[in-house]
């Protein structure tokens, strides 16, 4: 390392830089700035380690852009669950109601 601060995804030194363990958390998302960075990139960041804590604004709206993208295609599989599973339920209803109208006859 040349000692200059360098962010610690992009390694570009900027000057807009922010550090992500005495500013950890992001607004509106329930991960923060290290812990997303480990379950989007498989990067540790740790106190401990000799690595720059720095991130810089562009890598930031990377983050935030897959936290919008996280949440928006999580709510949409929520929504097919819960479409799928009414028209699953409505078979099932049709079904049951079929059986009973079939067994009247029977
Ligand atoms: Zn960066």
């Amino acid at each position: 390392m040349t000692g200059q601060i360098k962010c610690r995804l992009c390694l570009d030194q900027v000057y807009n830089m922010k550090n992500m363990l005495l500013f950890p958390t992001l607004s509106g998302v329930d991960l923060t700035i290290p812990e997303s960075i480990s379950a989007f990139f498989g990067i540790k960041v740790d106190k401990k380690d000799i690595y720059s804590k720095m991130i810089c604004a562009n890598c930031l709206s990377v983050i935030e852009l897959i936290h919008m993208y996280r949440k928006k295609f999580r709510s949409h599989q929520d929504h097919l669950i819960a479409i799928v599973k009414t028209e699953t339920e409505d078979e099932n209803e049709k079904s049951f109601a079929e059986y009973q109208n079939v067994n009247r006859f029977l």
